[in-house]
């Protein structure tokens, strides 16, 4: 572990106090604040405005009873949360995540990363978060609407395109919104598409959104390999993860030239030497839901490891795109070995301190998820501005803004590290660039 500055480590520790059992979000917290050294010493006004206690307390907290009946009759509890960490910048922003992982203390770890993410956008998002600890998994669509009917009915009154403008994450994508905007406006009787972020093109949604996490985590990676005068041309890339953010990271991997040869999820990985075949792989989980056996059964040369870890295949680009702790300093060492030469994470936290400690130490690039998946919020946030202004953009116009945010994203922390003695340390330049917007906002509207 890092040191803290010594003016830090009460604030860490009374974090650690008043939110018990949170280890994620422990981690979370950690991380920003050993990147904030320099800053307190620079900027002496934040700790006496006691900005970083502030920022570290969620401004609201709401956890939710969400009861639903499955398809048998029988009634289940689910529980529901939505953390409203920071509204500096402009109206909380953030996803749902329905996973049985879910508790307060992954939302919350979720919603403080948010903050920083949003905030180096450059768009006007707060950050928060939300979700439940329902599993979507092999649940029918009546299930899964009746759920996330339950679940709006009680979260209809936290959120408005002014307050709180929830999307999706994990478990909730083009389906799940579907109904859970049918519930909002059935309730509120108006048709306020700026609520929710992540809808259908037909009713509201922004093309490129679906694809952009997973293409602006390319993006920048693309940004981070010019860097060092390189680019993604014949590249071994492996990917974690098949879901959203995966499958277009791998669509845009493979459209610059880059060959991605491995995913996963959490039944195994699966190789494909050959190249991952993207239409076999949105055929297997977009549309049958299926699992990365089924895509090897049907595709030649293509295996499944179920044993084992998708980073001991070796690359040179390892994006990984599942969910938060999937890499550690085991998974790092694997990669090391096998040449990576440039890590960027397209999930949220999915390496571990030990693992960030491994890969830089070993020299590898090292872009952190508040800046590496930055995409998906920033095209929500341009999916609220055509909903403002009841327009709709291209695919080409909107692809191409988000290339703009991925690409000044990546200079901003560039330019922040190198301005705050840390050159070429992306993670400091993120958390360091992310909390100074966040900081001087607080500063202006007082102790609010
Ligand atoms: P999806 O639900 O679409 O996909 C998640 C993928 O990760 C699935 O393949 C899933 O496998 C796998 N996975 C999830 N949990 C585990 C686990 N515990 N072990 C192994 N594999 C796992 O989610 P997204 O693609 O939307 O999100 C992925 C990550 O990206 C998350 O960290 C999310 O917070 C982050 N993110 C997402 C954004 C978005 O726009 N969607 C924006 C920014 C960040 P299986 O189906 O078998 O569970």
């Amino acid at each position: 572990m890092t040191a803290l500055h010594p003016d830090l480590e009460p604030v860490l520790d009374e974090v650690l106090r008043r939110n018990p059992g949170e280890n994620e979000f422990h981690q979370a917290v950690r991380e920003v604040l050993e990147s904030l050294s320099p800053v307190v010493d620079r900027r002496p006004e934040y700790a006496q405005a006691s900005i970083i206690e502030r920022i570290c307390e969620p401004e609201r907290q709401i956890i939710f009873r969400v009861p639903w009946v499955d398809d048998d009759g029988g009634v289940r509890i689910q529980r529901g949360f939505r953390v409203e960490f920071n509204s500096a910048l402009g109206p909380f922003k953030g996803g749902l995540r329905f996973h049985p992982s879910v508790y307060l203390g992954i939302v919350k770890f979720l919603g403080f990363e948010q903050i920083f993410k949003n905030s180096l956008t450059g768009l006007p998002i707060g950050g928060g978060k939300g979700g439940s600890d329902f599993d979507p998994k092999g649940r029918s669509d009546g299930e899964i609407m009746r759920f996330c009917q339950s679940f709006m009915t009680e979260l209809y009154r936290h959120i408005g395109e002014y307050t709180d403008v929830p999307a999706g994450d994990i478990g909730v994508g083009g389906r799940e919104i579907g109904y859970l905007f049918g519930q909002y406006k059935r309730i509120t009787n108006r048709y306020e598409a700026g609520v929710l972020t992540g809808k259908g093109l037909t009713w509201g949604g922004s093309q490129a959104r679906t694809e952009a996490t997973g293409y602006g985590t390319v993006f920048f990676t693309e940004e981070m390999l010019r860097a060092k005068g390189e680019s993604l041309d014949g590249k071994r890339v492996v990917v974690s993860g098949a879901g959203n953010v995966a499958i277009y990271a791998i669509g845009k991997v493979h459209q610059l030239g880059g060959r991605v040869i491995a995913c996963s999820d959490s039944s195994g990985y699966l190789l494909d030497e050959a190249g991952i075949d993207l239409d076999l792989l949105k055929d297997v989980k977009e549309v049958r839901r299926g699992r990365v056996a089924d895509y090897a059964a049907e595709r030649d040369g293509a295996t499944v490891i179920s044993d084992g870890s998708v980073w001991d295949v070796p690359c040179q680009i390892a994006l990984p795109c599942a969910t938060e702790n999937e890499m550690d300093e085991e998974g790092a060492a694997a990669l090391i070995k096998g040449g990576v030469e440039i890590v960027a994470e397209g999930a949220n936290m999915p390496c571990t301190p030990g693992a960030i400690r491994a890969l830089r130490e070993a020299g590898v690039g090292f872009g952190p998820g508040k800046a590496a998946n930055a995409g998906g919020v920033a095209t929500s946030a341009l999916e609220m501005q055509q909903n403002a202004s009841r327009d709709s953009w291209t695919f080409e116009y909107t692809e191409e803004r988000l290339h703009e945010v991925m690409k000044g994203l990546h200079d901003n922390c560039l330019t922040t590290a190198d301005e705050f003695g840390s050159p070429g340390d992306y993670v400091a330049g993120a958390n360091i660039g992310g909390f100074i917007k966040v900081a001087d906002a607080m500063l202006a509207m007082g102790v609010i």
